[in-house]
């Protein structure tokens, strides 16, 4: 009798330390570090997007659809859909050595009259409308489909108001968020966590 109190005590023990693992490993920090407290205006849940015909002649149309279908299912509050070049508040370009060097993909952050808003800004809570996600094709000649794919979802990662997870407090492992060239063609459980702490769950 007294051993099978000690061991159900065990078991139940072990149990806990199990769940609060879990429950470390779902959840996100919510400091500016890795999420942004600025956002586009009109919030996730309806993001009009138009990709330029830059991108498919440049080849990267298959990375932009990927990067929106992946982060529309990561969370109920992010939604996107497709419109026309002026109703649109996040456009897609491509383009051949047009970022400084070595730079794979940019995000940038305007107002509608389009005055440029810094990262920083946007990270520290300053709101924007319009948002322009540019993939140099010739930066990323060298890369293959998969690391294309992440480079497309790092950027709308941005967009959804993501920051780098080489930042202090870094996440270790390979994410669509942590600044590189990763193989993946989905985005980790941490940028989901992430991504779900910025916008609902
Ligand atoms: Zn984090
Ligand atoms: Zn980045």
């Amino acid at each position: 009798m007294v051993i099978s109190k000690w061991g159900k005590k065990l078991f139940v023990t072990s149990m806990s330390v199990a769940l609060s693992l879990m429950a470390v490993t779902a959840s996100a920090d919510t400091g500016t570090a890795h999420i942004k407290i600025g956002s586009i205006s009109g919030g996730a849940s309806n993001i009009t997007y138009w990709v330029d015909s830059s991108v498919a002649s440049y080849g990267h149309n298959g990375a932009v659809s990927n990067a929106i279908s992946k982060w529309d299912a990561a969370s109920s509050g992010i939604s996107f859909s497709s419109g026309n070049s002026s109703a649109a508040n996040l456009k897609f370009y491509a383009g051949e050595y047009v970022l400084p060097a070595g730079v794979l993909g940019a995000t940038g952050y305007f107002y509608t009259t389009g005055q440029q808003i810094g990262a920083g800004d946007v990270t520290n809570g300053q709101n924007y409308q319009i948002a322009t996600v540019t993939l140099d094709a010739g930066w990323t000649s060298g890369l293959d489909q998969d690391q294309r794919f992440m480079n497309a979802g790092h950027e709308v990662g941005h967009v959804l108001g993501m920051n780098h997870f080489e930042n202090s407090p870094a996440h270790s492992g390979e994410h669509w968020m942590k600044s590189g060239a990763f193989k993946m063609t989905s985005p980790s459980s941490i940028d989901l966590a992430h991504v779900r702490t910025k916008w609902g769950w």
